[in-house]
C-alpha cells in the first residue's frame, strides 16, 4: 500500500541517525547466533548510520537468554529485554518498540525467514522520507499449505471488512519512523494486532516486495492457537463488520419475510418475523458493544502527520507524551 511520498523526513535529522533492530525471541537458541551475525553484516553497512539492536525474549525455555547475554558481552550494540513469561509475539514486539531508541525502528523475527538484507532498502526509503516502509511477502517458502492458504484467505478478508485501509500479506518486517513508534507505543490497548495498529495510525507508506524463506533451524512458535487467536485480534481490531452481522442478517430476513408476504397477499407465521426482530435486536447490542469497544480501548480521534511551532520550527509528528486518548480527546 502506497501513498503520496511526504515532502520531509519526519526524524531523520542532521547527523548519523541511529536504526533501532527489534527482534522478539521464543526459545531462537538454534539461530539466534546465526541471525546475529547475518543482521550485523548488514547494519554496520548502512551508509551514516548509527544501529542498535534490541532482541526482547519473549519468556524463553531453552538457552536463548544465555546466548543473549553472552552476545551483550561482546557486542555493545545489543540492549536486552527478557519478559517474565511468555507474553506472546505481538507484547514482546512492543515491548522492544518502547525500548528502542532510533530515529527509525526495524522489527523482524529472529529466525532469518525476512532477509535482513532488505533493511538496507528500508533505510533508503526511509531516508527518502517514508515514515513506514512494509515488507510485502510475495511467496512463502518452506510453510505448510495449511498455513499459506489460511494465510491467503484471512489477509483478503481482512483488507474487505476493515474499516481502515489494511495491508495484504504484510507481517511485522517492517520499518517504523520514530513519529510511528511513538504512536504506537502510547496506544492504552492490550489486545495487540500491530500491524493493523500500524496501517490504523495513517502514516504514509510504501512497500518492498520478498520472498519469505524457510527456517534455518529450529521450529515454529506460532502454534495453531496462536495464530487463531492473532487472526481473531486482527479481525475484531480492524471491522466492525463482525458486530454489525446480526443487524445486517435480521434486516435482510425481515425485508424477504415482508416481501414474501407481499407477494402472496398473507403473513407469513410469527416465527418468521421473530427470527428477523431478534436478530435487529442483537444488532443493535453489537453496536453498543462496538462503541464500548472504541472506548475502552483508548486510541485517540486522530493523530498529527505535521506541526510547526513559533517560527515555523518543526515539532514531533504522532501522538506525544501526554497526549493518550484522553488528553487528545
Ligand atoms: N515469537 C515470540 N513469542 C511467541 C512466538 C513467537 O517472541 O510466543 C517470536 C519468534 O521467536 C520469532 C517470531 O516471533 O522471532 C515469529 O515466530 P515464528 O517464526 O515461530 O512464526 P512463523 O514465522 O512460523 O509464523
Ligand atoms: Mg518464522
Amino acid at each position: 500500500m502506497s501513498a503520496t511520498r511526504p515532502s520531509a523526513h519526519l526524524s531523520a535529522g542532521a547527523g548519523r541517525p541511529l536504526v533501532s533492530v527489534v527482534v522478539p525471541c521464543f526459545d531462537e537458541e538454534a539461530v539466534i547466533r546465526g541471525t546475529h551475525r547475518r543482521l550485523s553484516a548488514v547494519l554496520r553497512r548502512l551508509p551514516e548510520c548509527e544501529y542498535e539492536v534490541v532482541y526482547v525474549d519473549d519468556g524463553s525455555r531453552d538457552g536463548t537468554w544465555d546466548r543473549l547475554t553472552a552476545l551483550a558481552g561482546t557486542d555493545a550494540r545489543v540492549r536486552l529485554v527478557r519478559l517474565t513469561r511468555n507474553f506472546g509475539h505481538q507484547p514482546a514486539v512492543l515491548a522492544g518498540l518502547r525500548e528502542a531508541a532510533g530515529d527509525a525502528v526495524v522489527t523482524i523475527d529472529a529466525d532469518l525467514q525476512d532477509p535482513p538484507e532488505l533493511i538496507a532498502d528500508m533505510v533508503e526509503r526511509w531516508r527518502a522520507g517514508w515514515p513506514v516502509v512494509t515488507a510485502r511477502r510475495t511467496g512463502r517458502q518452506g510453510e505448510s499449505r495449511f498455513k499459506t492458504t489460511t494465510a491467503l484467505v484471512f489477509y483478503r478478508l481482512l483488507a474487505a471488512v476493515a474499516d481502515h485501509p489494511v495491508g495484504v500479506d504484510t507481517g511485522d518486517f517492517r520499518l517504523l519512523d520514530r513519529a510511528v513508534v511513538r504512536t504506537l507505543a502510547l496506544l492504552p490497548e492490550c489486545e495487540l494486532y500491530l500491524r493493523g495498529s500500524v496501517c490504523w495510525t495513517g502514516f504514509p507508506e510504501t512497500s518492498l516486495e520478498y520472498g519469505r524463506l524457510p527456517r534455518p533451524a529450529g521450529r515454529t512458535k506460532y502454534t495453531l492457537r496462536k495464530m487463531a487467536g492473532l487472526s481473531r485480534r486482527g479481525l475484531l481490531a480492524c471491522s466492525s463488520a463482525p458486530a454489525r452481522v446480526p443487524a445486517v442478517v435480521g434486516l435482510t430476513w425481515l425485508g424477504g419475510t415482508a416481501m414474501t408476504s407481499a407477494v402472496r397477499r398473507r403473513p407469513l407465521p410469527l416465527a418468521a418475523w421473530t427470527f428477523g426482530c431478534e436478530a435487529v435486536l442483537l444488532g443493535v447490542l453489537g453496536e453498543y458493544l462496538l462503541l464500548v469497544h472504541r472506548e475502552v480501548r483508548g486510541r485517540p480521534p486522530y493523530v498529527v502527520l505535521q506541526r510547526t511551532g513559533a517560527g515555523g520550527g518543526a515539532v514531533p509528528a504522532g501522538l506525544v507524551t501526554g497526549e493518550t486518548a484522553g488528553s487528545a480527546r
